[in-house]
């Protein structure tokens, strides 16, 4: 008979070796968003990006200041990046578009945790990035941070297309395609992100879930802290990448 301790029974050891082993990944690939999770984009660059893409909006769609605001917002809301909203309803340049509002001195504004070079350098298993950002912006991020050599494969908002549409996280759709043309199985992949939305729609295909908020989280509306009560499940929640190698035993999807 199963002993019971307060209530719960208690779980055999074996029982217990065999949970961990089926939590942990055989051989862990690691998809990485960006902002604010390999560096603290809320400090400096999201304003950045912000104030450029309502320039953009009120100068090409020929709108007030507010009106360019409302639609930056709704349309980042609703699609998961602004960039779709106005390549569907307006029929903007993706190119011109993402050019214009990243074309500033990325590494001036970066800042981030101590150590990433090192830390990227011990973490075991394949590092793929994962961002709705630009390619040239989030490759002058990664040379930045010093991290660069580590992700050969990047995925950006450019090469998120599927059936020639925009399909950007937390596209289920995208995903999958992605997680094909890696050759990887949803069980071996690790998605580390801020984004609670994105991790969801992760978790839902079996991806392993690692939350990070040590930097700013975007939810509706703007970045704010995530240390808030009730944050959604995720697998893992750290508050340091530096936590990654340690708190990979105790990962559960
Ligand atoms: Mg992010």
């Amino acid at each position: 008979m199963p002993s019971r301790a307060r209530g719960r029974r208690a779980v055999p050891r074996s029982d217990a070796a065999l949970e961990r082993r089926q939590a942990t990944p055989r051989r862990p690939v690691f998809f990485f968003d960006l902002d604010d999770t390999l560096h603290d984009a809320s400090h400096a660059i999201f304003r950045q990006i912000d104030r450029r893409m309502t320039d953009y909006v009120e100068r090409h769609l020929e709108v007030d200041r507010d009106e360019a605001n409302r639609l930056r917002t709704y349309y980042w809301r609703r699609y998961g990046a602004t960039l779709l909203g106005l390549v569907r309803h307006h029929a903007i340049d993706p190119a011109h578009f993402l050019r214009e509002t990243h074309d500033f001195d990325v590494a001036a504004l970066v800042r981030a945790e101590r150590g990433l070079t090192r830390l990227f350098a011990r973490l075991p298993g394949r590092k793929v990035l994962l961002t709705n950002a630009p390619m040239a912006y989030a490759s002058a991020v990664l040379r930045a941070l010093a991290v660069h050599r580590h992700f050969r494969a990047r995925y950006t908002i450019e090469n998120m297309r599927v059936h020639g549409a925009f399909r950007p996280k937390p596209s289920r759709m995208m995903l999958r395609a992605m997680l094909a043309r890696e050759r990887v199985r949803a069980a071996d992949a690790v998605l580390v992100e801020d984004s609670t939305a994105n991790l969801k729609s992760a978790r839902a295909l079996g991806f392993r879930t690692v939350l990070m908020t040590g930097h700013g989280t975007r939810i509706a509306g703007g970045c704010v802290r995530a240390r808030r009560r009730g944050a959604p499940r995720a697998g893992l929640v750290i508050r340091s990448l530096h936590q990654l190698p340690h708190g990979l035993a105790r990962l559960r999807r």
